[in-house]
């Protein structure tokens, strides 16, 4: 699949990370390499080759937390369920967290991830992504005030920002440019204008992506309008936010002028229908980004919100709701699978690097079965069709990063799930006894 989306049958060639021919380019390249053959070959019949998918908006350290905080809204899910448990992550914990999101993710056809991080040990989240192998946008999330931060996640803002600049020093550019580092300041609640203002500084001179969470709830605006007597993209506006570096989660209650204002900046905006759904925070009409000019993704938040990491279940939903919300124009199932694909790479500032199967972009790949009864019989009539709404997470065969596979039939190769999945249940016992002692002064 190319970036327009065009549909080839055929083989793909990969050489030192990149893609190096597609379809009849292949027979060419392959007789210019030595010995005119490919030094190992996967076998893709009864199978989709895709680009892999970027995940737009994720908290990796909260995979810990998944079913944890239920049958909530979003800000009492934050303030009594959420931060209380970040406040009491320890390195080893978030390292954990991620580990098992990692495994999930990367099962599941996940080649890049655009990470939230926490307040503290965001290190040790880089650590992992390295290990992993997988391709990473990531930070630490700032936090300087706001109702219910708990003590140990409300950092002063200029130590605050020191330390994810340490990280950008540290890890922008790490693993061979897998690795990139944005600045992850978490909403408007928590954070005060001169932080925003020393971000978005701080975002033009180094050229830094600024991935925050906007208008994701009703209750979450009115407090926004208390707060900065204005609604999230205005302010954001005002404070010198936006920009074509901006990455901005949910954006479910925008209104059109905001919308122009995103577009005209060159923001992006990530679309999140299953944490939405969950946390009853609205639905976000994807055809009016696609409409006003927004370059968009997708990705399903942290497991604490919607329990899965899962694309194909945030694909399916965001065809599904945008056929409710604009029966007239709905997106289409190849709409929906670009937000995770071209479009999404493109809203990370990463069109260029991956997000479509197209010579000279990294080979960051993946093959995904058709043969399931769950797809029969049409399957190859309405391959969008099928991978958006008939395609499980479990039907990925292979997940291959920059040329290197990750995961293969079952087996990852740079993770151990057996070992993940004893430590993340070890930690995440350790993390409610933890809980039930009470609340960690910062
Ligand atoms: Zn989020």
């Amino acid at each position: 699949m190319d970036a327009p989306g065009a549909v080839a049958r055929g083989d793909l060639l990969v050489r030192d990370g990149v893609i190096a021919a597609v379809g009849d380019g292949v027979p060419t390249a392959l007789a210019a390499l030595p010995g005119r053959r490919a030094d190992v070959s996967v076998d893709a019949s009864g199978a989709f080759v895709l680009p892999g998918f970027v995940h737009g908006h994720l908290h990796l350290c909260q995979t810990l937390f998944r079913g944890l905080a239920e049958q909530s809204d979003l800000l009492r899910w934050l303030r009594e369920g959420i931060w209380p448990l970040e406040a009491l992550l320890t390195e080893t914990s978030v390292a954990a967290a991620a580990r098992l999101g990692l495994l999930e993710l990367i099962a599941g056809g996940v080649t890049c991830v655009n990470d939230m991080g926490t307040v503290r040990h965001t290190d040790a989240i880089g650590r992992v992504l390295e290990a992993s192998g997988i391709r990473a946008v990531f930070g630490k999330a700032l936090m300087d005030r706001g109702a219910g931060v708990p003590p140990a996640l409300c950092e002063e803002p200029g130590a605050a920002l020191e330390s994810a600049l340490e990280l950008v020093r540290r890890w922008d550019g790490a693993a061979d440019g897998r690795l990139r580092v944005s600045l992850a300041p978490r909403f408007i609640l928590t954070c005060s204008h001169g932080l925003w203002r020393d971000v978005a500084a701080a975002s033009a001179e180094r050229g830094l992506l600024v991935h925050t969470h906007l208008a994701e709830s009703p209750a979450e605006a009115r407090e926004v309008a208390a707060a900065v007597s204005s609604t999230a993209a205005r302010y954001f506006a005002c404070a010198g936010v936006l920009s074509e570096r901006f990455v901005g989660a949910h954006g479910v209650w925008v209104d059109d002028e905001e919308l122009a204002m995103l577009a005209q900046a060159r923001a992006a905006l990530v679309h999140c229908p299953g944490s939405n759904l969950k946390l009853g925070s609205g639905l976000a009409n994807v055809r009016h980004w696609v409409r006003a000019g927004l370059k968009r993704g997708i990705g399903s938040d942290g497991a604490a919100c919607g329990n899965r990491l899962d694309t194909f279940h945030e694909m399916s939903l965001a065809a599904v709701l945008s056929r409710t919300l604009e029966p007239e124009d709905p997106l289409g199932a190849r709409e929906a699978l670009a937000l995770a694909t071209c479009e999404g790479a493109r809203a990370l500032g990463l069109g260029g690097v991956t997000g479509s199967l197209e010579p000279g972009k990294q080979a960051d790949v993946i093959v995904v079965d058709h043969t399931a009864l769950h797809q029969a019989p049409n399957e190859t009539l309405g391959p969008y069709t099928t991978l958006v709404h008939a395609t499980r997470a479990s039907d990925v065969r292979l997940t291959m990063v920059a040329g290197r596979i990750l995961y293969r039939d079952g087996e990852w190769t740079t993770l151990e799930a057996e070992r993940v999945l004893a430590e993340a249940r070890a930690e995440a016992r350790g993390l409610a006894r933890r809980a039930a002692a009470g609340p960690v002064q910062g």
